[in-house]
């Protein structure tokens, strides 16, 4: 990108944004589409129509030829198919045109995308249709118009419409709280989530030659260097040039697409590196997201460079994770996990807390499955990432409150008497105290949570619209009970104290990474569901499916649809993992350890000849024999249970987890040992120590 314009012109130049509709809009059609967005009406067509010219008009002026619908199906990732906006005109002549029609609905061919079996192949067609929440935007000279992504007969097929469906409903539960204390004013709360994104950046010439790293985003084999994180000197160190380039780049091109790409520092690992955006609404901080991600590659290609979203490239050092900060917020400016000053505003607040600690209890197993796949299982209890265990962290004085009101005894900070909802102030929480352990899944931040367990390369969507689902069906029973209510004040300390008192299992302080934690987790009745295997069928335990159909959100068939997706997804990488290790094994790794051995062993003859000493020749051969007979027994044992995967999906995750893993662990540890002993120039690709510290 050539230098940039002033930020504050640069920032969203590519984004068809409410500035821009104003300006380009009729009032009466900018007036429609505000009335959609905030109240949920519909357009008509001749609104549409105008929206849709005025979008073609200020794209055509930027440059854009083409335009597509861009959405989000249950690959992960997004999918756009984009049609020019050229129509003939007469005489050898086009025109630009678009139509309301197209901006309002598309229908690609969904056949090839995963739907779980909710669309048969005879109804192959998929319909996109237009999200006038999310603004529209220009990248690489397409028009790009967010949409949610259904079936024929309706089912979602993506991961937009359920994510809205939960904004909608944690909306309508909130706003019901609100009104009991006395709030006339608040239409709309809005699930607010700000995204902290980690990634690897290497070097594309060596990445090229790492078919693991091209087939499966991370590396199969790989012994650990002779440094690794261990001086701890590249968390927030200086950025170097070739990084900073890549930053910079980063920055602008994020910045015209409106996305407000905030902080960048390097993390822990060698080589590792991360992007926080500032807080938006969920839907946008997702689509962003999902920008964000596709950007980060496409610009570490300019720079020679190539960005590894995968959770864990490398073994050894830390994986990369998103962290999801989550909170509501009100139309009228305000936080509702922000503790108050007035003692109504922390009852308000007290009680938002004890429908999240609720809530996160409730359905702790179901939290865990949306972050549960693959490329996480890496990560989660492995003493980098947070425990597979989910728990709460408030923090001390947080925690002084909840025990204070569970025992009805004085709070250290509240003068002589006991805390009294509603009649007492809360005493102060420092915002900067409150974050400072790491190991918690789930952290209170002073004014948001922090949900820590999500992979690097996942959707935040999933795990919100548990988030938002969860808290909407905490706040209704709360709603159905204090709405009856004859004697708020009273019934609100009851209902706050019995919900702390009921839930206090699943706060905790200490050290998640310590071993007893688990040992407590485990008495207090806690899920620890250690892989992808464990968590997965939580998905569709009956009390999850009904909270989803309960409010909304899913329908059976939809959510029984997204397991499936996923179980199958998870056999379908470990298949993938383990076909490129046979194939690195067979036609790289053998080959060359053979050739080393076979040099080691012609050198030794010929030394032994002249009655030279060949110890280190003859040693080195022996073990290198010894670990290629290892691995090829391995190899071939990989080989022979891959074909044995069976059919079933579900028991194909299980045998995957089960035996083919182990399987990958054995030949990889074989291999790793003869990286280790043979001689650099023998060895047929770049090792960590090129890989993490090229560039
Ligand atoms: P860190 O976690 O590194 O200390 P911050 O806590 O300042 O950094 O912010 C982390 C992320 O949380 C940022 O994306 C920030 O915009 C977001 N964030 C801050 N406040 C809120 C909020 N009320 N709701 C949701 N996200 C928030
Ligand atoms: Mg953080």
């Amino acid at each position: 990108m050539s230098t940039p314009a002033k930020l504050p012109e640069l920032f969203g130049s590519m984004v068809f944004n409410e500035e821009t509709m104003k300006e380009r809009l009729s009032a009466a059609s900018y007036g429609a589409w505000k009335k959609c967005v905030t109240e949920g009406t519909s357009l008509d067509i001749s609104t549409a129509n105008e929206i849709a010219e005025a979008m073609k008009q200020w794209a055509v002026e930027k440059g854009a030829t083409h335009y597509t619908h861009w959405f989000q199906p249950m690959t992960g990732v997004t999918a756009e198919k984009h049609d020019s906006f050229i129509s003939p005109a007469g005489g050898g002549k086009i025109i630009m045109e678009f139509s309301g029609k197209e901006l309002v609905r598309g229908e690609p061919d969904a056949s090839s995308f995963p739907s779980g079996g909710l669309r048969a192949t005879f109804e192959a067609r998929g319909y996109t249709a237009w999200d006038p929440t999310s603004f529209a935007f220009i990248k690489e000279g397409s028009l790009c118009i967010p949409t949610i992504f259904c079936s024929y007969s309706g089912h979602a097929l993506d991961k937009k419409t359920p994510l809205l469906r939960s904004m909608d409903e944690v909306s309508r539960q909130a706003i019901r709280i609100l009104r009991l204390f006395g709030d006339t004013e608040t239409k709309r709360v809005t699930a607010q989530v700000g995204p902290e994104q980690e990634y690897f950046l290497i070097d594309k010439e060596l990445y090229n030659l790492r078919k693991d790293l091209r087939m499966t985003g991370r590396t199969l084999f790989g012994a650990k260097p002779p440094r690794g994180q261990e001086l701890e000197d590249h968390y927030f160190g200086a950025i170097k040039p070739r990084v900073a380039a890549y930053m910079k780049d980063l920055d602008e091109t994020l910045w015209a697409l409106g996305v407000l790409s905030k902080t960048k520092h390097n993390e822990v690992a060698p080589s590792q590196h991360e992007m926080a955006p500032i807080f938006s609404d969920a839907n946008t901080a997702c689509d962003h997201n999902q920008l964000a991600m596709e950007m980060m590659k496409k610009v570490a290609d300019r720079h020679g460079l190539v960005c590894l979203l995968h959770e864990k490239p490398f073994a050894g050092v830390n994986g990369s994770g998103k962290h999801d900060n989550w909170s509501l917020g009100t139309d009228t400016g305000k936080n509702l996990f922000k503790p108050g000053s007035t003692p109504s505003q922390n009852a308000q607040f007290l009680l938002f807390l004890a429908a999240f600690i609720k809530g996160v209890d409730d359905y702790q197993d179901f939290l865990r499955a949306t972050v549960a796949f693959a490329g996480n299982d890496h990560r989660l209890g492995a003493q980098e990432a947070p425990p597979a265990v989910i728990s709460i962290f408030l923090g001390d004085e947080l925690n002084g409150v909840v025990e204070s009101i569970i025992k009805g005894t004085q709070h250290k900070d509240s003068g002589k008497r006991t805390l009294e909802i509603g009649v007492d102030v809360l005493p102060a929480i420092p915002q900067d105290n409150t974050d400072r352990n790491r190991t918690s899944p789930m952290a209170f931040t002073g004014n948001k949570f922090e949900f820590r367990m999500l992979g690097s390369s996942q959707s935040i969507s999933g795990p919100n619209i548990a988030l938002n689902t969860m808290m909407a069906e905490e706040l209704k029973q709360f709603a159905d009970e204090l709405e009856k209510s004859r004697d708020f004040q009273a019934d609100l300390q009851k209902l706050i104290k019995k919900v702390f008192t009921e839930h206090q299992r699943i706060i905790f302080n200490g050290n998640g990474y310590d071993d007893a934690w688990i040992r407590e987790a485990e008495k207090r009745g806690l899920c620890n569901l250690t892989s992808t295997a464990d968590a997965l069928p939580m998905y569709t335990a009956k009390k999850n499916v009904d909270l989803f159909v309960k409010h909304g959100i899913y329908t059976k068939e939809e959510i029984n649809a997204r397991a499936e997706i996923h179980v199958e997804n998870y056999s379908t990488v470990i298949g993938i993992e383990a076909n490129t290790m046979i194939d690195m094994i067979r036609h790289d790794i053998l080959p060359a350890v053979s050739g080393y051995a076979a040099d080691l062993c012609e050198r030794a003859a010929s030394k032994e000849a002249l009655g030279v000493s060949c110890k280190y020749e003859t040693a080195t051969a022996r073990e290198t024999a010894k670990l290629t007979d290892a691995l090829m027994s391995a190899c071939d044992k990989l080989e022979r249970d891959l074909a044995k995967m069976p059919a079933d999906a579900k028991k194909a995750m299980v045998y995957a987890h089960d035996v083919i893993v182990a399987d990958m662990a054995k030949a990889r540890e074989a291999a790793d040992k003869l990286e280790a002993i043979t001689a650099s120039e023998y060895w047929p690709f770049p090792v960590y120590a090129d890989l993490l510290f090229s560039v």
